[in-house]
């Protein structure tokens, strides 16, 4: 799969020219090739694909660091036991099953201090928290009550008060925070699906994630069906049969129906003119859904000094701090030697750590690995990179995250209805899989298939069948 010759191969009328066509997907993540893919398989080739990166897989995609290939965005089979692990045997995409249980050594818990919270003790409060989290499911499912947080329901739930138990604010930003972006103050109850979170696999291929989109971009690239480079900046669907979109080199497509695939931080940040403006039940549905702030940072040292576990985990009275690191060189991951951890943060640590120079981070990361393993111990790692998706002007942010509050259904119906001849995908707008790799598929199968529909009634009434 050549992704810079699939750039070029379509590049037709250049720059600054003006293009009809029946289709456009705008942007070639999971939702815009999901789209292609079904379009594809339904014999139906009059659309074009654009991208404003010079690469495929939007919030897939892999970069070298270190040595070895790391995935900056998606990384898990998720959810367990869905369809994505059908998709990646197809892919033949390799991956390491990465489950954090204490009693196989997979997580390690320590004080700030150093001091390794016995197995027992971290078992016990994930149990509990997990057990609350099912119940929340079960709940909201059968409770009418769209007002209560999980916040809420937690704490009437917990047995003592949990604000000063460091673990269990561990545990629960390990358990939800890691998942969600949010902490559960700011998630209504209705986070729903809890049955989804687990994965079914940790991506170590070293062909990437990507892997499992080469079949429809490889036939994407044969049909010249594919630009990459192509900043789309307005849409113009003042006419009633046309969209006409235009891209910051200067070309205009001209299309009967645009699938718009942009992340809601994209959206939310008015990167993209609207001409008339979006009406107001779409723009309150898309700044109603909060884009969640997520981030990776990808620390080489020039050896190892910590334990062996997958997951070592620090408890910190400053909840979010640091609290969680992925040891790339544990048992099936990369080889010994590859001497690479990684930190996660998210929400408003992951806005904060973003937003500050790098140096800083490394200092703080750093800080904090010499109290759990000792002064003299922790080397300053010799390189440091972010995944840096929050001011990524063609993302804005990492994956959409809970609604704080209101009537889930209602705003997801929102953001799946089109406006005219705007179709709207990607992940945000799946009902099942939001925020994952698979709705974000699923989302572009949906609305390919609507648009085929109105491609033949349009087909239809322009060839006069159905008159006015
Ligand atoms: C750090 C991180 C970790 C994640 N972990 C997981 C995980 O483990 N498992 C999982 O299933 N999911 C995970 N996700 C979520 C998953 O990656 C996304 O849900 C999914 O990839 C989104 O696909 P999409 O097609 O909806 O959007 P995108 O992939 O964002 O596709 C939209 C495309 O539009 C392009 N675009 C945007 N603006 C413009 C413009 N103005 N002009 C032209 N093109 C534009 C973008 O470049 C992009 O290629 C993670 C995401 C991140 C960021």
């Amino acid at each position: 799969m050549n992704q810079k010759n699939a750039g070029k191969l379509v590049e037709e009328g250049g720059t600054g020219s003006v293009r009809d066509v029946e289709v456009l997907i705008l942007g070639a993540g999971a939702a815009g090739l999901g789209a292609a893919s079904t379009f594809l398989s339904q014999g139906f080739d009059q659309f074009l694909v654009i991208e404003g990166a010079d690469h495929i897989g939007g919030r897939v995609h892999d970069v070298e660091f270190g040595g070895i290939r790391l995935e900056k965005g998606a990384n898990w089979l998720q959810p367990i036991g869905g369809p994505m692990k059908k998709i990646a045997e197809k892919a033949d995409l390799e991956c390491q099953k990465v489950e954090a249980e204490v009693n196989q050594h997979k997580l390690m818990v320590m004080s700030e201090n150093g001091e390794v919270i016995p197995e027992w003790e971290v078992e016990q409060v994930i149990t509990e928290v997990c057990d609350i989290m099912v119940e929340a499911g079960d709940f909201a499912a059968n409770s009418l009550n769209s007002e209560l947080t999980m916040r809420d329901f937690m704490a009437d739930r917990y047995c003592s008060d949990s604000s000063s138990d460091a673990l269990r604010k561990a545990v629960e930003w390990y358990v939800f925070d890691f998942e969600y972006t949010v902490p559960p103050e700011q998630a209504s109850l209705d986070v729903g699906h809890w049955d989804r979170v687990g994965s079914s696999g940790f991506v170590i291929d070293q062909r990437g994630f990507k892997i499992i989109f080469a079949d429809v971009v490889a036939r994407l690239v044969e049909k010249r069906r594919l630009l990459l480079n192509r900043k789309v900046i307005s849409i113009d669907h003042s006419q009633i049969e046309k969209v006409c979109v235009t891209c910051a080199d200067g070309t205009v497509f001209r299309a009967d129906a645009v699938l718009l695939t942009f992340s809601l931080g994209v959206l939310q940040s008015g990167l993209v003119e609207f001409t008339p403006p979006l009406p107001h039940w779409k723009t309150t549905a898309l700044n109603h859904t909060p884009m969640g702030a997520f981030t990776k940072i990808f620390l080489k040292f020039p050896r190892k000094f910590w334990d062996d576990s997958e997951w070592i985990m620090h408890v910190s009275d400053r909840r979010g701090y640091y609290p969680a690191f992925m040891n790339m060189e544990a048992q099936g991951l990369f080889p010994i030697g590859t001497n690479i951890l990684i930190a996660f943060v998210v929400g408003a640590e992951a806005q904060r750590v973003e937003n500050q120079p790098l140096d800083t981070t490394r200092e703080e990361i750093v800080t904090v690995m010499r109290g759990l393993y000792g002064e003299q111990q922790v080397p300053s790692p010799t390189d440091i990179m972010l995944s840096g998706w929050l001011n990524d002007p063609l993302q804005m942010g990492a994956f959409s995250a809970p609604l704080p509050d209101g009537a889930p259904s209602k705003i997801l119906h929102q953001l799946q209805t089109p406006v005219g001849r705007i179709f709207f995908g990607g992940e945000a707008t799946d009902d099942k899989f939001a925020g994952f790799v698979i709705g974000g598929m699923r989302s572009g199968e949906r609305e390919a298939k609507k648009i085929m529909r109105g491609v033949l009634k349009w087909e239809i009434k322009r060839k006069g069948f159905l008159g006015k």
